[in-house]
Order: C-alpha cells, then structure tokens, then sequence
C-alpha cells in the first residue's frame, strides 16, 4: 500500500488513480454530507478500493449513514441508519460528454469523483415510502391520532 497522503486531490471523494503504476489504492473517511445536498443527511463514512487495470478500475464502495426521514404513514421524523456496500467501475473519459451510466465513473485527469455515485446510492436507499418502522400503526384516519403512542378509540 502506498502512502496516500501526500500528493491528494482537493475533496475527500476525489481519488487519484494511476492505471500505469496499477497498485490498489484505499481511501476511508467520513462522508463530506454538506456536499451531498441531502435533506437530513447527518453523518456517514466511507470506505473505498480501487484495484486499477490498465484503462480502468474496479471499485469497491462501502458507506454508512445517518439520515432523518418522515415516515409516510405517522408523518414522524426518524433516524434511519444505513449500511450499503456497490461495486463500480472507474473508465477513462477523455471526451467531455461522457455519458455517466449507472455503475460507470468516469476519470478525468487521473481523477474518480465519488460525489455522484455515492449521492445516488443514499437517495435509492430512501425507497419510495419510508417507515419509522415497519409495524407503524400510522395515524388515525378519523381523528388524526397517532396510533404508536395513544389508543384513539374510534374504532369502537
Ligand atoms: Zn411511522
Ligand atoms: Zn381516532
């Protein structure tokens, strides 16, 4: 393993790839979440391997996070927390249209940006209606109580 602290790229997700040297290259850190633009992001760390080839590179990503969520059927906030592991391949993109497809980063200059690719992955993980947990009594529907916490007595 080579020492990677010197000679870094600006922003912790962009990782410096040097296919003709070809060592695997590891990079751990927190999650910059401000970057993401996320609501409810709060914290969350990566861990990446790139294992370089001679004109691309498998990438292996693991990430952890926090995020507060609404649950879509008591309307409560929650923290829900992830662990998500993605494979991906890194290519060298000389063109300046390169069509980022699902599972493709493109390297420009040496460098992978992780940004995107690690932004879609939380977004997915949110799924189409979230639960503070998967048996929510949810709310009411006459009086608007919210049935984890209070017995309403409507359905009597
Ligand atoms: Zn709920
Ligand atoms: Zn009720």
């Amino acid at each position: 393993m080579k020492d990677m602290s010197r000679n870094q790229p600006e922003g912790v997700l962009r990782v410096k790839i040097d296919f003709a040297d070809g060592m695997p290259i590891e990079k751990k850190g927190n999650l910059p979440v401000e970057e993401f633009h996320i609501k409810g992001l709060k914290k969350g760390e990566f861990h990446v391997k790139l294992s370089p080839g001679r004109k691309s590179a498998e990438i292996l990503l693991k990430i952890s996070f926090e995020r507060e969520l609404t649950c879509s059927r008591c309307l409560e906030g929650f923290i829900k927390r992830s662990e998500l592991t993605e494979g991906a391949e890194a290519v060298i993109s000389d063109k300046e249209s390169f069509e980022e497809d699902e599972g493709i980063v493109a390297v420009k200059d040496k460098i992978a940006d992780l940004t995107d690719i690690i932004r879609d992955m939380i977004i997915i993980d949110e799924g189409m209606k979230p639960l503070c947990r998967d048996d929510c009594k949810g709310l009411c529907p006459k009086c608007g109580e919210n049935l984890n916490i209070n017995e309403c007595g409507c359905a009597d």
